[in-house]
C-alpha cells in the first residue's frame, strides 16, 4: 500500500467518520487537488455550510417583522443568547448559567480584569506566558496602567528553560509557590497559539487559587480543540473567540466563563449596561441595577444577532459530534500528522506527548513565510506563519482528513 492509499484507508476506516460536507472547502491555490488541504483552522475555520441559511432567516424576519422580531422572529432576539447557553456550557464544562456569548475576546479579558484583577497591597502583579498572543500582553499591561501601576514591573511573562520550547507546568507551580502571594492574577492561553502546548490548567488552576490569586484563562485555541472542564477545575473566569477551531466566522462573537462562586457573589464589581441587568425590570430604565445571578450579569449590550446566529449553527455540529469524540479523532489525525512529518526532518517545537497538545503542531523552519507560499503552490496545503520562524499546522478534526495530512507530509518532505 503506497502511503496515500493508507492515509485513504484511514479516513475511510476511522470510528468517527469527517464532517468536512457540512463545511464550504476553499479551492486548493496550487497544486493537483480540487480543495485545499486547510490547516488554518486554528486561525480562521471553515464556514459551516448552514451559516447562510440561517443568516438569510435572521435577514428575513428582519425585513418581515422589524421591531417586533425582538419578541416575534422565529428565534426572538431579545433572549437569542439563551439559545447558545446550553451548547457553549457542554463544550467548555460549565454549568449553564456561568458561561455567555457576548462581544470579542479582548473585550471580555478586560471586563473579566475589571472584575477580578484588584491589585491591593503588595499583591499587584500579572502572570501570563512570554510566548503569549500580541493582544493579552497588551491588554494585561494596559490594566497595570489602568490601576496606576508600572506595567513592567507588574507583568510576569513566564519563560521556558533555556534551550527549551515548552513552558513546564512544575516551573509555573514553584513559580507560584515561591512567589504567589505578590501574584494578584494568573492569566495563561489554555493552548499556547505559537507552540500549540496544552497547559495543565487543572493543576495550574489549583497552584494559582492556593496562592491566593485569582486564576483566568485564555481559550482562544483550546476551546473546541480539547474537552475542558472550568467549573470542575474550579477556574475564576475564562474568555474564548469563535473563528478558530469554533467555526463562527471573523470577528465572530465570544465566550465567557464567570465561576459559580463569583456569579452568585453581588459584591463583585462590575461594569454594566442594561443588558446585565435582570431581564424583568430591563426595560424600567430604573436606575437600581438588578444583575441576575449568572454570567449574563457582565453583558452590557444587547447582542448582535447577525453575528450571534453562526456561532449557534456551530455549536450544534459540535453537539452532533461531541468533544470527547473530537478530542479522540484529533489525537489521530495529529498524531498521524507528526509521525508523517517526524520523516521530513522537520523540527517540531508542539510537545510531543499528545497529552500535552491539541490539534496543532509548530514547526521551526528557516523562513516561515516562505515555506507557506510554497506549500500552497506545491499541494495546495494552507498553513500559516508567524514570521520569522514558525510555521502552524492545525489538522481541524471537523474537515481535515488523513489525505490533507498525507498531503502536508509529502509537500513538506519536498521543500524543507
Ligand atoms: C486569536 C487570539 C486573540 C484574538 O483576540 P480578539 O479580541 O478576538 O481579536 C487573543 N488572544 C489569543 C490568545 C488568541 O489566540
Amino acid at each position: 500500500m503506497t502511503a496515500e492509499e493508507e492515509a485513504r484507508r484511514l479516513d475511510e476506516t476511522d470510528p468517527l467518520p469527517t464532517l468536512r460536507g457540512e463545511f464550504l472547502v476553499p479551492p486548493a491555490p496550487g497544486g493537483e487537488y480540487e480543495e485545499a488541504a486547510y490547516f488554518a483552522g486554528n486561525s480562521l475555520g471553515l464556514q459551516p455550510r448552514a451559516v447562510a441559511g440561517r443568516l438569510r432567516e435572521e435577514l428575513d424576519d428582519w425585513a418581515r417583522l422589524a421591531v417586533e422580531g425582538h419578541t416575534r422572529a422565529r428565534r426572538p432576539w431579545v433572549d437569542y443568547h439563551e439559545l447558545l447557553r446550553e451548547p457553549a456550557a457542554r463544550l467548555v464544562g460549565a454549568l449553564p448559567h456561568e458561561v455567555v456569548a457576548m462581544n470579542s475576546l479582548t473585550v471580555n479579558l478586560h471586563l473579566m480584569m475589571a472584575s477580578f484583577y484588584r491589585p491591593a497591597g503588595d499583591r499587584t502583579r500579572i502572570v501570563i506566558e512570554d510566548s503569549a498572543f500580541p493582544s493579552d500582553s497588551y491588554a494585561v499591561a494596559s490594566q497595570a496602567v489602568h490601576h496606576g501601576l508600572d506595567p513592567a514591573a507588574t507583568v510576569v511573562r513566564l519563560e521556558p528553560r533555556p534551550g527549551e520550547d515548552e513552558l513546564r507546568t512544575e516551573d509555573v507551580v514553584a513559580f507560584l509557590e515561591r512567589e504567589g502571594g505578590t501574584v494578584a492574577l494568573v492569566l495563561l492561553g489554555g493552548v499556547n497559539y505559537l507552540t500549540g502546548q496544552l497547559m495543565d490548567m487543572p493543576a495550574i488552576t489549583k497552584a494559582g487559587r492556593a496562592a491566593g490569586a485569582v486564576v483566568g484563562w485564555d481559550l482562544a485555541h483550546a476551546a473546541g480543540n480539547v474537552p475542558l472542564r472550568l467549573h470542575d477545575w474550579d477556574v475564576d473566569f475564562a474568555a474564548w473567540c469563535t473563528y478558530k477551531y469554533l467555526n463562527s466566522g471573523p470577528g465572530a462573537v465570544a465566550g465567557c466563563f464567570v465561576h459559580e462562586r463569583h456569579v452568585r457573589d453581588a459584591s463583585v464589581p462590575k461594569l454594566a449596561g442594561w443588558w446585565g441587568t435582570d431581564p424583568a425590570v430591563r426595560f424600567r430604565m430604573d436606575p437600581a441595577i438588578a444583575p441576575p445571578a449568572s454570567a449574563d450579569a457582565w453583558q452590557l449590550s444587547n447582542p448582535p444577532i447577525m453575528a450571534l446566529a453562526p456561532v449557534l449553527a456551530s455549536l450544534e455540529i459540535f453537539d452532533r459530534a461531541g468533544m470527547d469524540a473530537l478530542r479522540a479523532k484529533s489525537e489521530r489525525l495529529t498524531g498521524y500528522l507528526a509521525a508523517r512529518l517526524a520523516e521530513t526532518g522537520a523540527r517540531i517545537i508542539t510537545p510531543a506527548d499528545p497529552a500535552a497538545r491539541g490539534a496543532q503542531l509548530s514547526l521551526r523552519v528557516a523562513d516561515a513565510g516562505g515555506l507557506v507560499r510554497r506549500l500552497a503552490e506545491a499541494r495546495g496545503v494552507v498553513a500559516d506563519a508567524r514570521e520569522p520562524d514558525v510555521v502552524r499546522l492545525a489538522p481541524a478534526p471537523l474537515y481535515c482528513t488523513f489525505h490533507d495530512c498525507h498531503r502536508a507530509a509529502e509537500a513538506l518532505r519536498d521543500l524543507v
